[in-house]
């Protein structure tokens, strides 16, 4: 089972494939998170790829693919990867099709999440992450707050909040969503795999109701 998470920052994209990954056994592969833990351990992939996250930009693609492809040769992704934040360009979507055509596996599901811009906005600037990579959950000050102020329920790990969720630079990323990512929900509609959910305060559907739709559709195939 492939599932590719799609959708603007701050839509929620690492919500529901953590619960998903919860559910279902698959797991999640951030692109993000594999950033940000080479970033923290000043990898020389960490050095590159912060130049360019610290300004809200993409990491170019030939980088980024090959740490893709490495990861799913893995063992632990052989039964089910949600791959969550990639591929976030059409060059990405590609070589991912290539890959696993030559591996003979196939995307099954694409879940593009959408929200209203000042919900975004709104949603990351009040986001803090579990410093923990063990951990990594995810709170809002003020829809989701931990109980203690800065401290995460679950581990008790710090709670901290990414650089590159400051404001100026989440109008970058919003921006180079537009632009660079957003082409693939043509892309991957064109396929027929293609499936949107809104994700909005303002309906009163959340990630958490995502998740649990998603894992029940997928038991009932
Ligand atoms: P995320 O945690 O998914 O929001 O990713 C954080 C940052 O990592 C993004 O804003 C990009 O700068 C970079 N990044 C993550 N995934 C990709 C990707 N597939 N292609 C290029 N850059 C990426």
């Amino acid at each position: 089972m492939i599932i590719i998470m799609l959708g603007a920052p701050g839509t929620g994209k690492g919500t529901v494939s953590s619960l998903l990954e919860e559910k279902t056994g698959y797991k999640q592969v951030s692109t993000g998170d594999i950033f940000r833990q080479n970033i923290k351990e000043q990898t020389e992939l960490g050095k590159i790829a912060d130049s360019y996250i610290s300004k809200g930009n993409l990491v170019p693609d030939d980088i980024t693919i090959g740490i893709v492809e490495n990861r799913l040769e893995e063992d632990d992704v052989k039964k089910g990867v949600i791959l969550d934040g990639f591929p976030r360009t059409v060059k990405q979507a590609e070589a991912l099709d290539t890959y696993l055509q030559e591996k003979g596996r196939k995307i099954d599901m694409v879940l593009n999440l959408t929200t209203p811009e000042d919900e975004i906005i709104e949603r990351i600037v009040n986001r803090r992450v579990c410093s923990n990579q063990q951990c990594k959950a995810v709170y809002n000050v003020v829809m989701n707050p931990p109980k203690q102020k800065g401290i995460c329920d679950k581990c008790g790990g710090n709670l901290t909040q990414r650089e590159d969720d400051k404001e100026e630079t989440v109008k970058t990323r919003i921006n180079n969503y537009i632009e660079q990512t957003s082409p693939l929900v043509e892309y991957y509609e064109k396929k027929g795999v293609l499936r949107t959910e809104v994700v909005s305060k303002k309906i009163n559907h959340l990630g958490k109701q995502v998740a649990d739709e998603i894992e029940r559709d997928i038991k009932n195939k």
